[in-house]
């Protein structure tokens, strides 16, 4: 069996983040045993507590620590009651998703057999389609303030570069082609905008039908972001990959997240050209924090996509074996029907999810 050893730098963040974390690792750790996969994960700290406790939220040199690693695994950071004096909450993983570069967040809502889904439809219980938010511009470019602000105005500026659009969407052709390939998809790609109002936004749909030439196999389409967030609802299984701004990503991630069952349930990746981050879609979840009620499938389901993103980027086809044995433990833990989470409104919290979860990756 090949002996490939990774190095991960582990932030388990706030709130919830401790409780899920250190667990979640050790599947992770597991899968990757399982096809001779050697890891040295390495616990930083960064955070809204950190902040509070030293007034630095992300030292420089656990940054530099984690820049340097193959990937890093990040649970959420930022607390309510802990703020910058603007009133912006301590949220350093988006200063992380700058530093590095971060452009693509990638977003899947992929469905699983056994989970309670919000929507009646059958086609509506085997979802599977990826947002691409744009994580390092748009929106989200300046969120602390603009030198045109007064007693009387605030602004937010929203900035777009051709040089981060083409690349994201380079991205974006990439992996619609990618899952055609692999029997999934339609091989699609939707650029979700508000070009009718924006002229910006009009923009990046210039740039992205321009880097739709460079992929004349795989079909390019665009839709306004309020009607995709109606057609999320009304016909999802329709959807396929949707590179988007920032923050109109952020919003309908959420939406993503609730036809995946909860918050709990969804995944993401925020991938640049040298590094990346595998984190849950949800923040720390204050209000059930130290309870035990913390579902932990959606940062175990990012440490499969952190082991396929190792197995990608290393060459190394044993990572993606691990991502697939744990991806398919998490499946067979739901499958039985009677694993429903506190989130869920049933009553399975952190520790009876991990063991079902453990116990399907041993079998
Ligand atoms: P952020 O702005 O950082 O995304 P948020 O404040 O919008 O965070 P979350 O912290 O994700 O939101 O919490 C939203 C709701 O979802 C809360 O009621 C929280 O308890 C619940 N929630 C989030 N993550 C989980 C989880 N892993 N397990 C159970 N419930 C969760």
């Amino acid at each position: 069996m090949t002996t490939a050893k990774f190095d991960i730098v582990v932030l388990p963040g706030d709130g919830i983040g401790p409780e899920i974390t250190a667990p979640s690792v050790r599947l992770v750790e597991e899968a990757g045993r399982q096809f001779g996969l050697d890891f040295r994960f390495e616990f930083v700290e960064a955070g809204a507590e950190l902040y509070a406790r030293s007034g630095v939220a992300f030292p420089e040199e656990n940054f530099q620590r984690a820049a340097a690693a193959d990937a890093i695994y990040l649970c959420a950071m930022g607390l309510p009651h802990i703020r910058y004096p603007d009133g912006t909450e301590v949220g350093p993983q988006h200063d992380l998703r700058k530093r590095l570069k971060l452009y693509a967040g990638v977003r899947p809502c992929k469905t699983m057999p056994g989970v309670p889904l919000p929507l009646a439809d059958p086609r509506a219980q085997k979802l599977d389609f990826v947002i691409i938010r744009e994580s390092t511009e748009g929106l989200f470019a300046f969120p602390r303030g603009h030198e045109l602000d007064s007693d009387e105005y605030a602004h937010n500026l929203l900035r777009i570069s051709k040089t981060v659009c083409d690349k994201l969407f380079d991205f974006s052709f990439r992996l619609a082609r990618r899952r055609h390939q692999q029997g999934t998809g339609q091989n699609l790609v939707t650029h979700i905008d508000k070009a009718n109002v924006l002229s910006s936004q009009h923009r990046a749909r210039q740039w992205f039908y321009e880097a739709a030439k460079r992929y004349p196999d795989v079909k390019a389409a665009h839709q306004y972001v309020d009607f995709c967030a109606f057609d999320m609802v009304r016909k999802p299984w329709v959807l396929d990959v949707m590179p988007t701004e920032n923050q109109y990503g952020d919003i309908l991630s959420d939406l993503a997240s609730a036809l995946m069952g909860g918050m709990g349930m969804a995944p993401s990746a925020d991938v640049g050209d040298d590094n990346a981050v595998f984190q849950p879609c949800h923040g720390t979840a204050p209000d059930i924090m130290g309870q035990g009620k913390a579902n932990p499938t959606a940062m175990i389901l990012s440490g499969a996509m952190m082991l396929e993103y190792l197995g990608d980027r290393k060459n190394v086809p044993a990572a993606y074996q691990g991502a697939a044995k744990l991806t398919k433990a998490v499946e067979a833990a739901y499958a039985k029907g009677d694993l429903l989470p506190c989130e869920l409104g049933g009553s399975c919290g952190t520790k009876a999810i991990l063991d079902a979860i453990g116990r399907e990756l041993t079998r």
